[in-house]
């Protein structure tokens, strides 16, 4: 990659001043990094004019594509009329019409939202709800005071996030400073965490100590927090069918609060508009962010149930109040352009995304296929993960330090398209209305890439 002088200065600057995220600043100090300066259609365009095809929305959140004229002309429209205005001791018209249509589109037990400004704080909202919700119904009889998580969940950087978070390599450092919690086992079925060859055969043998302990001491719990039907930054794992649907039966039972989180899965990302919507299961509480503003601004909902609701609900002096809140909550910038971003997904947004997937598919299953270095494939609508092993038949992986992963989603960015790696696993999740040509040059790209990288 050779960038230009106004390119090579920016990026000193750059390296100068900024500390990235998730980032080891040692390692992206000894590179040349890509500075993008704008965005049309799938396509990011650095300052030499050079297109990056976006082939992880913008880190899960982009829908339409880049500097939508749609979504800009909304979001214009609400600057010259009002940029923010509080939610404590106000209202304003684009909450309640969002509120509306989210209420609308999610699952019908769910009817009050609660507006945060990021992934994190929906999920942080939604526990202390939950563990308030008890508090409030019981007082000092109260014994739901635990959350239950899954391994290698993925939930936000928020200490209450990270506590309900599975992934050790994110999370380890912070133990000491975070609620205890019990754990289901996540649905990593290429490398089972139960032994099991065939999750078609298991009968989801992974789930039975779960439900054990809800059996044994489902009382002791306020809520277990999920990413329904596919956990994102944990390496994009999948879950069989009927995994969704007994976890919710087994809440349901013991009367835990199922917490939904669908920041990464909502708005059409795994094919219907919610990921709990595959298997017709309507949580107690449901956090979206993300997609919900398409890339635009941050923005971030907790909705509940009425039942919920009503525990809250009494006189002043009972303290039952929800004493939390973001300055930005609700912000109206961030509203407008969600609901424009909700109106845009029509019925022949929906059918595109239909075929996109099956598209997708087709992609994952060739490169399996022929690409001796893929190990796995996993998908669950336009979500997916592509695992590099360096032996498919021992599955056995490539060194951590070879950074192999990391290596490949640069070389694929240096052949035009953007990636980013969950260790060993390449992160394939582009935009909704990315065309069939533009998804079939990402699978153009991807082999040039690992043969660039992995070798026996
Ligand atoms: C990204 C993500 C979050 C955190 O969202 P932020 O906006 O980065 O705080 C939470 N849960 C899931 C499932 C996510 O994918």
């Amino acid at each position: 990659m050779t960038l230009s002088a106004s390119q090579l200065s920016m990026n000193q600057r750059d390296k100068r001043v900024l500390w990235h995220p998730f980032t080891q600043m040692k390692e992206w100090d000894a590179l040349e990094q890509r500075v993008i300066v704008r965005g049309e259609g799938v396509y990011l365009i650095d300052m030499d004019g050079n297109r990056l095809l976006d082939g992880v929305s913008s880190m899960w959140c982009n829908v339409h594509g880049h500097s939508h004229p749609r979504l800009n002309a909304a979001l214009q429209r609400q600057a010259a009329t009002l940029e923010h205005s509080t939610m404590l001791g106000l209202t304003h018209p684009l909450a309640i019409e969002l509120a509306e249509a989210l209420v609308a589109m999610t699952p019908q037990n769910l009817t009050r939202v609660f507006y945060s400004d990021n992934g994190s704080t929906a999920v942080e909202v939604g526990v202390k709800i939950a563990y308030q919700y008890f508090l409030n119904l019981h007082g000092e009889k109260n014994t739901r005071k635990r959350f239950i998580k899954m391994t290698s969940a993925y939930h936000g950087d928020t200490l209450g996030a990270v506590s309900v978070g599975g992934v050790d390599l994110f999370h380890a450092a912070y133990g000491p400073l975070l609620f205890p919690t019990a754990t289901i086992n996540s649905p990593y079925c290429y490398r089972c965490p139960v032994g099991c060859a065939d999750n078609t055969t298991c009968n989801l043998a992974c789930l039975e100590p779960f439900e054990q302990l809800l059996t044994r001491e489902g009382d002791q719990f306020a809520g277990c927090v999920i990413e329904p039907m596919m956990q994102g930054a944990g390496g994009m794992i999948p879950y069989p069918a009927g995994m969704l649907r007994r976890i919710a039966d087994a809440c349901r039972k013991a009367g835990v609060l199922l917490i939904c989180d669908e920041v990464a899965t909502g708005f059409y990302r795994t094919g219907p508009a919610f990921a709990v919507d595959h298997e017709g299961v309507e949580p107690d509480i449901l956090c979206l962010s993300k997609g919900i503003t398409a890339g635009y601004m941050p923005l971030a909902a907790t909705l509940v149930t009425d039942e919920i609701y009503q525990a809250f609900y009494d006189d002043y002096m009972t303290f039952k109040t929800f004493y939390h809140g973001h300055t930005y909550t609700g912000h109206p910038l961030a509203c407008a352009v969600a609901l424009e971003n909700l109106t845009m997904m029509d019925v022949p947004f929906q059918q595109h995304v239909t075929a996109l997937i099956a598209a997708l598919r087709e992609h994952l299953e060739q490169l399996l296929r022929e690409n001796p270095f893929v190990g796995n494939i996993r998908q669950c609508g336009l979500m997916s993960g592509v695992e590099i092993v360096r032996d498919r038949a021992t599955k056995e992986p490539f060194p951590l330090a070879n950074r192999t992963g990391f290596h490949i989603c640069r070389a694929a960015t240096e052949r035009g398209i953007f990636l980013r790696p969950l260790g060993d696993t390449l992160v394939i999740m582009p935009p909704h209305v990315t065309s069939r040509d533009e998804l079939a040059s990402i699978f153009a790209v991807l082999p040039q890439a690992i043969g660039a990288v992995c070798q026996r």
